[in-house]
């Protein structure tokens, strides 16, 4: 709603230059490999090269269609929209769990974790930071009905909480990742609280909700009991780490065998092509819908297998 405060612009900028160059390392490590020696742009235009398929939805006996929901698991996108991104459809996400794998508790300790509990073959996907605002990704999302869960950095996205809000009404939520993305073991305990207190503050005027979540920059300091203590006092419920950090063809993975397993958080960013060596929002995560796809997991909703507490 301050789009317009340009006095607070002026004194935020030299931070604000600061912590963009920071938030294009959210994880630690660059990115692995080169850049692809054929990038085919994802526009309609008809596939070359790409593995692209109008493969139909596999079918299963007595399944709903693809676009039905009646048990409030994410609808799944049809097989052109997948081709017109060139892709091959991911298969639908099962209903959510009636019985959530993640129980969050009112108050105390909030849990730290990385991955939910399911023998579902799914896997979650977050974005973080909040950079790179493509209209083209809204459209991405728009066509293929994959959800994902944000942690949007206030100073990064107060430019333009708008375009996040094109994403949250597509039923995608809006969680906590602090003010300016400070790296909070480095910062004394009343800093950690105001980097999240602040953020959850202007996160909730904004989008409506209180973000239930909360993850701290490069994951630092998740598991320090000052950490803890500032996530209580803020309001999010619970610290989601992640499995997997999605570079720009591939993901960077903790399991040695490089494999996802049921249930893997997955970690991505709102990045453009200064971050992405050329390659689009879009491209990076066609690319990350097609390493899932390979490896037969579903993306459910996050949110789909948490319990928040009750009012
Ligand atoms: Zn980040």
């Amino acid at each position: 709603m301050n789009r317009h405060a340009r006095s607070r612009t002026t004194v935020y900028a030299a931070g604000a230059l600061a912590l963009l160059a920071a938030a294009t390392g959210c994880t630690s490590g660059g990115d692995s490999g080169a850049a692809s020696a054929a990038l085919v742009p994802a526009s309609g235009s008809p596939a070359s090269g790409s593995p692209a398929t109008a493969a139909p939805w596999p079918s299963r006996p007595g399944s709903p269609s693809p676009t039905a929901s009646p048990t409030g698991a994410p609808a799944a996108g049809d097989a052109a929209a997948w081709a017109k991104w060139h892709l091959t459809p991911l298969p639908p996400a099962p209903p959510a769990p009636a019985d959530k794998p993640v129980k969050l508790a009112r108050t105390g300790p909030v849990p730290v974790f990385s991955e939910v509990k399911t023998s579902d073959k799914v896997v979650f996907v977050t974005i973080d930071d909040g950079a790179e605002k493509d209209p083209k990704f809204v459209e991405m999302l728009t066509d293929l009905k994959v959800p994902v869960s944000m942690f949007l950095t206030r100073d990064i996205v107060k430019d333009d909480y708008g375009y996040f809000k094109r994403l949250q009404a597509l039923g995608n939520h809006i969680h906590n990742h602090t003010v300016d993305h400070a790296q909070m073991s480095k910062v004394p305990p009343e800093k950690q609280k105001s980097e999240i207190c602040d953020a959850q503050a202007a996160l909730t005027q904004q989008y409506g909700t209180p973000p239930l979540l909360f993850r701290p920059p490069y994951g630092d300091g998740a598991n320090t009991p000052a950490l803890n203590t500032a996530v209580q006092q803020c309001g999010p419920r619970a610290v989601v780490l992640w499995r997997e950090s999605m570079q720009i063809h591939d993901m960077q993975y903790q399991a040695a065998d490089k494999k996802l397993r049921a249930g893997d958080i997955v970690l991505a960013h709102f990045r453009g092509p200064k971050d992405l060596k050329g390659e689009t929002m879009t491209q990076m995560f066609g690319e990350l819908l097609a390493r899932i796809q390979e490896q037969g997991f579903a993306v459910a909703r996050l949110e789909d297998y948490i319990e928040a507490p009750a009012a």
